[in-house]
């Protein structure tokens, strides 16, 4: 019997396991770290051997086939020895794929990936499709595909899925935008990082659709160099495209096969630039899934944005509370200040993730009236916007941050937590941290 080992015992590490058992292969799970107590009861009750706090080396390299979390490196001692050894190691995605007969809408990108994935799902629901919704969000691909019979699934890939992908087809492939991230695991080459995110388009032919944005010059740089088969459907928001979707001041407007279709911007529920492009690629999605305009553009209109991206939370004394804690890279936060119409205090900070901040120079010359660090280590960020930013001072929690913000704030003022940093140094996770700000904001 073919053996499957999957290493890390998350949500997609359960649920490969889950999948690989019920598809009868033998099956075990590692973990070096501790299993949420979810994840071992889901174990427990489909009968899958387990270990956690180590790796029994004997036990994973006896596998036919590895599934690794998209969180372990190649280079982990393990991992470079089983693929020393040849044995093949996967993605938990690229495992379910082998499973599962639903078109897939398979979303990417540095940023708005969750924003992108959620809303799509949201209009296929509103259609009536019988439609699942994974990847890096909720519950895992593999889980779905062991316990559930969809006909359509939308999936958030990130790009650490992506490098464990190899047969894996997706019907219809988005890339949002490629701006730097996670360069410490590409070996700090971006070239390395947008192939990564450009294997989304693997396996697809003349049938399958490919979504792009067309003022990202790193995507369009990297289709001039690449053969993709799959019909090209850009989106943009400096001109006009012949197929796809464009917008200008007032509205966005779609093409697709022949038909020509808009909505009134000030209609999107999503707002600023960033989402304005999301929501084209959601729009021309469902122009490819048959959707009807009245469905799309309702769906448009009356999506809820999902916590911590740009969530409006309450204002205290005229002053408007943002929380944007997702915005864990310069890039998202630089669509978040440009979206910014009034004076801002800003709150960033945490762990750097070597962010060139010259990006965002000139928004934050032009908006940010005050700067509060929330991180253990805020100098890089003095030294920066120290000669730029009137007001800077630091803070080292969340409430200590708010009432700092509060002090500065007037009458008119927003109050905008929009990090360009991971949250680790202060807090568990960017989840932690947006709502720690929030409740900091309800005690004002
Ligand atoms: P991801 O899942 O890719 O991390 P999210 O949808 O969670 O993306 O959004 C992350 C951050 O990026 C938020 O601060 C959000 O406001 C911002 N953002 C959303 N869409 C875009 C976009 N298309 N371009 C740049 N930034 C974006």
């Amino acid at each position: 019997m073919k053996r499957i080992v999957a290493l890390g015992g998350g949500e997609s590490g359960v649920g490969a396991a889950v999948l690989a058992k019920v598809k009868g292969f033998d099956t075990f799970l590692s973990d070096n770290g501790s299993i949420p107590a979810e994840g071992k009861a889901l174990l427990e009750k489909y009968g899958i051997p387990y270990e956690e706090g180590h790796h029994t080396p004997e036990k994973i390299l006896s596998a036919d086939e590895i599934i690794k979390s998209p969180g372990i490196p190649d280079t982990a001692p393990l991992v470079s020895e089983a693929l020393k050894a040849g044995i093949p190691v996967i993605s938990e995605i690229e495992f379910a794929g082998r499973y599962d007969r639903a078109k897939k809408i398979c979303i990417t990108g540095s940023n708005g990936k969750t924003t992108t994935t959620s809303l799509i799902y949201y209009m296929l629901r509103n259609a009536g499709l019988n439609v699942g919704l994974g990847g890096n969000i909720g519950k895992s691909y593999a889980y779905q595909v062991a316990t559930e019979d969809f006909d359509i699934y939308v999936l958030e890939l990130s790009s650490f899925q992506l490098d464990g992908m190899y047969d894996f087809k997706a019907d219809i492939a988005i890339i949002l935008n490629i701006t730097p991230d996670h360069l410490d695991r590409y070996d700090h080459k971006m070239q390395n990082y947008v192939r990564a995110k450009f294997r989304i388009t693997r396996n697809m032919s003349e049938k399958d659709c490919f979504i792009f944005c067309d003022d990202d010059s790193v995507t369009v740089g990297h289709i001039n160099e690449i053969v993709l088969r799959a019909k090209m459907l850009p989106f943009s928001e400096k001109h006009e495209v012949a197929e796809g979707a464009f917008a200008d001041d007032k509205k966005i407007t779609v093409r697709y096969e022949g038909e020509e279709w808009s909505v009134p911007t000030e209609e999107l529920s999503l707002k600023g630039k960033h989402n304005i492009y999301n929501s084209m690629a959601a729009a021309i999605t469902g122009k490819i899934m048959n959707i009807t305009n009245d469905i799309i553009r309702r769906s448009l209109a009356t999506f809820e944005n999902i916590e911590h991206r740009l969530e409006k939370v309450m204002s205290v004394r005229g002053v408007l509370y943002i929380n944007d804690s997702k915005a864990t890279n310069v890039n998202s936060t630089w669509y978040a200040l440009e979206c910014m119409n009034r004076p801002v205090v800003w709150i960033a900070g945490g762990t750097d993730k070597g962010n060139d901040y010259s990006e965002i120079e000139p928004l934050v010359r032009e908006k940010v009236k005050a700067l509060i660090c929330m991180g253990k280590d805020n100098r890089k960020l003095h030294d920066f916007f120290g000669p730029i930013v009137g007001t800077i001072t630091d803070a080292s929690s969340a409430s200590e941050a708010v009432q700092k913000a509060y002090a500065l704030a007037e009458d008119g003022d927003v109050v905008l937590l929009s990090p360009c940093c991971a949250s680790f140094d202060l807090f568990k996770n960017y989840e932690d941290r947006g709502r720690q700000f929030k409740a900091a904001v309800r005690e004002l």
